[in-house]
């Protein structure tokens, strides 16, 4: 595991209150990754994302009318369009405040009244045991510290037998030499706790309570989002708030050196409550 930096929550939600509009605009909506087949795909960055948000949805085998789990909500958007495609409940959480706002705002707009946003520590939710039918996080295992307690936590409020989607940065192999720098600053702007090799996620999963039935790296159709969001940032800080645009600007330059990197990959793990 590559770990740098060790953010609590708070340190968390504080910067996702105040980077989460700039990284939702640069990525066409939710603050997550997007999916392209190859170089060829003209897919826009709101199309991409909304592939990954997709390729999640599609991975977990809830019946209509079940009730999922989402770890680390963001500003709702992905969570709206999965209970929406899947017809199903969903319960999000997320440690930011603002994202909260947001989330809440999202619901209220769309008119889905079996979606609700808390503001929770996915380490302590407080969740009644088998309260869910399914849980997904997307990009939010890299925040926390703690996390085979957090695995721990999603095997006890996840039914036997309902699945887990988690899809996250992977670490293919060690980073050495100059582009450590990158990564451990890279690391600290998005108070990221690591980054976890195949390795790791197979074994917190497994000592945790979960059965993995499928693990694809696909860290090559992904690659494209870094350089499309790093220009996207750049266009932004422009108009960002004062507290905000030097971390836009840091944040561009450090995403498109992290683009080039081929020690990282991307991963969508699909387990089983056992
Ligand atoms: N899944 C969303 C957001 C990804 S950003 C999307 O795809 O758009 C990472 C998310 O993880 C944020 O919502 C952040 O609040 C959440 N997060 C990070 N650490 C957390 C923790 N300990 N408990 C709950 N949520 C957490």
């Amino acid at each position: 595991m590559s770990r740098i930096h060790v953010p609590t929550p708070h340190d968390v939600g504080g910067m996702y209150d105040r980077l989460t509009d700039v990284l939702a605009e640069s990525l066409g909506g939710s603050v997550h990754v997007g999916y392209w087949d190859d170089a060829a795909d003209p897919a826009s960055v709101a199309r991409a994302t909304e592939r990954l948000t997709d390729l999640v949805a599609d991975r977990l085998a809830i019946a209509p009318g079940g009730h999922i789990l989402d770890v680390g909500c963001g500003n709702g958007k992905p969570g709206l369009h999965i209970a929406r495609r899947l017809d199903v409940r969903l319960t999000g959480i997320t440690v930011s405040t603002h994202q909260l706002g947001l989330a809440r705002a999202a619901v209220h707009t769309s008119d889905q009244d079996r979606v609700e946003f808390r503001l929770a520590d996915a380490t302590h939710s407080h969740f009644a045991p088998d309260t869910f039918d399914a849980a997904f996080a997307i990009e939010s295992l890299l925040h926390m510290t703690e996390r085979t307690t957090v695995l721990t936590e999603l095997a006890r409020v996840v039914r036997p037998g309902g699945r887990l989607v988690v899809a996250d940065v992977l670490l293919r192999r060690p980073i050495e030499g100059d582009t450590r720098t990158v990564v451990d600053a890279i690391t600290r702007l998005f108070e990221v706790v690591s980054v976890a090799t195949e390795q790791e996620y197979r074994t917190q999963l497994g000592e945790t309570g979960w059965d993995i039935r499928e693990f694809v790296d696909i860290g090559e159709n992904v690659r494209p989002v870094y350089r499309r969001m790093a220009t996207a940032m750049r266009d932004l800080a422009a108009s960002a708030p004062d507290d905000v645009r030097q971390q836009t600007l840091a944040g561009a330059d450090l995403v498109e050196a992290f683009a080039s990197l081929p020690e990282i990959g991307y991963v969508l793990i699909t387990a089983r409550r056992k």
